[in-house]
């Protein structure tokens, strides 16, 4: 079959899966050199099988909401690729998750996970549930229902799950204690616990200090650095906070955070003391960024989810880091960054980025980090905290930071030599592609027709 066979092939079986196509479409046409280098590729099938999950689970969760109403929701975990490891990746509580979302995060995560150099294969899940609005309560009785059926499908040798949107510490807390109660044994089934019941040091901030850690890689091969580089950041969850702490601690002013509502612009650039106030506004007062415009005096933009572009993507600066979540950058907001000059986009969320946007990128020199490399730190340092968890002992904090520099340093050198060698030179989404498709590809072969 040749690309247009297999992206039919695709579209036939999952027709309603419009996320999970977009994720694919993009992996299928970087590999395609590899399939015509490696017939047995095609023989084996690897393509039919990567794309069709090993085991799906879909499942209800009623739960009672603080008027002793009953609650209904929808629970996923996408068992998808288990090739080179346990299955790995996080858990989405957002209203906007469906089978296809899930399934598209499940397979970015089969070549993140492969990229960074630890043994772990590719999940995902999820539920419908908005946390926006719960009450403490309510949020324990849904994680508590969530895990009550999720804790028969997952083990630590299985099965790992870890955060993503809408699920932090607080909510691992409450589903680690479920399946604790449980199964009645205390094991590293979920990452991203807290330090001192199996957690790892760095965890909390690996997504997002990986990230410019990668950025920072690609600015030194054009003798740059991210040092004085005006930075746009969306979103402002774990992955935005981290992304900023790290970009302040190399020198380069950030001046964004959004969240669905709305965007800051601080001209002067975001501080230490005010990324402070930002991670108190978010993880503890769930509050808006609109509070920090009011009590910083910048500017504030509602963000109108219909708007053909995102202003934020159109202020003028060097660096853009979209941390918010997929398909946020579209070609017109790509068009507004070429036009002001910027240099690099590296993404911070999965998929953030239209494939037409990716293009305009690509095509006008930007450098462009697709997540699945750039974001990979974070599901890295969850390897590594399965680690610690199997070990039975802990690594310092700058034993983590130093693993999660060389991972992300690793994955930088992985995914431009596997372009190069496929005569795609500087480009980080065909390399990674390429790479972590490799390795799973050649892990599927040698285990047989399974
Ligand atoms: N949800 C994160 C990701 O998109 C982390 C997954 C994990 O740590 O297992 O990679």
């Amino acid at each position: 079959m040749n690309l247009h066979d297999y992206l039919n092939y695709v579209k036939q079986r999952n027709g309603h899966e419009p996320e999970f196509l977009q994720a694919v479409d993009e992996v299928l046409q970087s590999i395609m050199p590899v399939l015509d280098k490696n017939p047995e590729y095609r023989k084996l099938k690897i393509v039919e099988r990567i794309t069709e999950p090993e085991r799906l689970i879909s499942f209800r969760v009623s739960w009672l909401d603080d008027k002793g109403e009953v609650q209904v929701n929808r629970g996923y975990r996408v068992q998808m690729n288990s090739a080179i490891g346990p299955y790995k990746g996080g858990l989405r509580f957002h209203p906007s998750v469906t089978q296809s979302v899930l399934k598209f995060l499940a397979f970015e995560q089969i070549f993140k996970n492969a990229l960074t150099g630890v043994p772990m294969g590719g999940g995902k899940g999820g539920s419908d549930f908005d946390p926006k609005g719960k009450s403490e309560n309510e949020i324990m009785k849904f994680c508590q229902a969530f895990m009550g059926e999720l804790a028969r499908h997952i083990n630590h040798r299985l099965d790992v799950p870890a955060g993503d949107i809408g699920v932090g510490g607080r909510e691992i807390g409450y589903m680690f204690g479920t399946y604790k109660k449980i199964k009645n044994e205390f094991s590293g089934v979920l990452t991203g616990k807290g330090i001192g019941w199996g957690g790892s040091l760095i965890r909390t901030e690996a997504t997002g200090y990986g990230l410019v850690y990668f950025a920072e890689n690609m600015m030194q091969t054009q003798n740059d650095s991210i040092k004085g580089k005006t930075c746009l950041v969306s979103g402002s969850g774990n992955v935005a906070q981290y992304a900023i702490e790290k970009i302040l601690h190399l020198g380069g002013k950030p001046v964004t955070v959004s969240d669905s509502n709305g965007f800051i612009y601080d001209e002067e650039g975001i501080t230490l003391a005010k990324l402070e106030f930002i991670k108190d506004l978010k993880n503890n007062k769930r509050g808006r960024v609109k509070e920090y415009a009011d009590k910083y005096k910048c500017v504030y933009k509602d963000i109108d989810p219909k708007a053909d572009h995102n202003p934020l993507w159109a202020l003028k600066a060097d660096c853009a880091f979209p941390c918010a979540t997929q398909n946020e950058l579209n070609a017109k907001d790509a068009n507004n960054l070429v036009k002001n000059s910027v240099k690099l986009v590296a993404e911070g969320a999965n998929m953030p980025t239209t494939p037409d946007a990716i293009n305009i990128l690509i095509d006008n020199g930007v450098m462009y980090a697709p997540g699945k490399a750039s974001n990979a730190g974070g599901v890295a340092t969850s390897g590594l905290e399965m680690t610690q968890n199997y070990m039975g002992s802990n690594w310092t904090r700058e034993e983590v930071d130093a693993k999660l520099h060389n991972i992300m340093k690793n994955i930088h050198e992985t995914c431009l030599a596997a372009a190069k060698e496929y005569g795609k030179e500087d480009n980080y989404m065909v390399g990674a592609n390429i790479a972590g498709f490799v390795k799973v590809a050649r892990a599927m072969q040698a285990q047989g027709v399974i």
